[in-house]
């Protein structure tokens, strides 16, 4: 059985004082979760994050990570320097790097592949723009995406990555994809999997909802049968909407 899986993304929030007033609040009302409890912070807050989740049940992940080893790439932080920090997870792909920072779906590839060959597991980032969805796109963007983000990674590899679905017009907007129509597109990603890797793999990989999920919408997200969990960004910084999004 896998194991649904809930991340909040914290984007540029939080220094470390505040993020470990934070996380304090977060670890005892998360403690009973039935999912996977991740909380991926700015790179600045890794440490002080994973002083605060230690003993409890909630996983670091880092926001993003270069492809190279090392090298002349001024503020990039490596796959190396994130293992060394203890971080498990690693955001790649999400839509505001798309939109703010160029990622392609090639360099989305290259940070999945370094983050894998490091022994981190990438949330993969997939989702229309309301101009590709409005032109009928939806389908096509999330398959080349998908199929982009994996190129060259190997099936025993996949299980130890994350898709998330969230579409960028859903995205700290408030508006929240349908139920029916979120689970509809993650349809089509899993089946783009299924035709990369198999059945068996395609069943397995964990594929999570993101945009504007918050405590009113995550049960009903979280209720339909292809929805693995949740990318959460405004409501992972306050502890009460991030504990009841994980206690769906
Ligand atoms: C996100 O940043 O991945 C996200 C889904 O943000 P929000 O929940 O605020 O829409």
């Amino acid at each position: 059985m896998k194991k649904p899986i809930i991340a909040g993304n914290w984007k540029m929030n939080n220094t470390k004082a505040q993020t470990k007033e934070l996380l304090t609040s977060i670890v005892p009302l998360v403690k009973d979760a039935k999912c996977e409890v991740v909380v991926c912070v700015p790179f600045t807050s890794i440490e002080t994050a994973r002083k605060a989740i230690r003993g409890s049940n909630i996983k670091l992940g880092a926001e993003n990570v270069h492809w190279a080893p090392k090298g002349a790439f001024t503020g990039e932080i490596s796959a190396d320097m994130l293992k060394e920090l203890k971080v498990e997870y690693v955001i790649v792909g999400h839509s505001e790097r798309r939109q703010y920072f160029n990622e392609t779906d090639e360099t989305v590839n290259l940070r999945a592949k370094a983050a894998l060959e490091n022994g981190l597991k990438p949330i993969i980032c997939v989702g229309e723009t309301l101009e590709e969805r409005e032109a009928g796109k939806t389908a096509e963007v999330v398959i080349r995406q998908t199929k982009g983000a994996y190129a060259g990674i190997q099936k025993k590899d996949v299980k130890r990555t994350v898709i998330a679905y969230e579409p960028v017009w859903a995205i700290g907007t408030g508006k929240t994809a349908t139920a029916k129509d979120a689970d509809d597109t993650i349809a089509i990603i899993r089946k783009t999997v299924k035709k990369l890797y198999g059945k068996n793999v395609s069943e397995n990989v964990r594929i999570q909802y993101g945009g504007s999920m918050n405590p009113k919408n995550a049960t009903e997200l979280m209720s339909m049968p292809n929805i693995d969990g949740g990318l959460i960004g405004g409501a992972s910084l306050k502890a009460e909407d991030f504990s009841k999004v994980v206690n769906y």
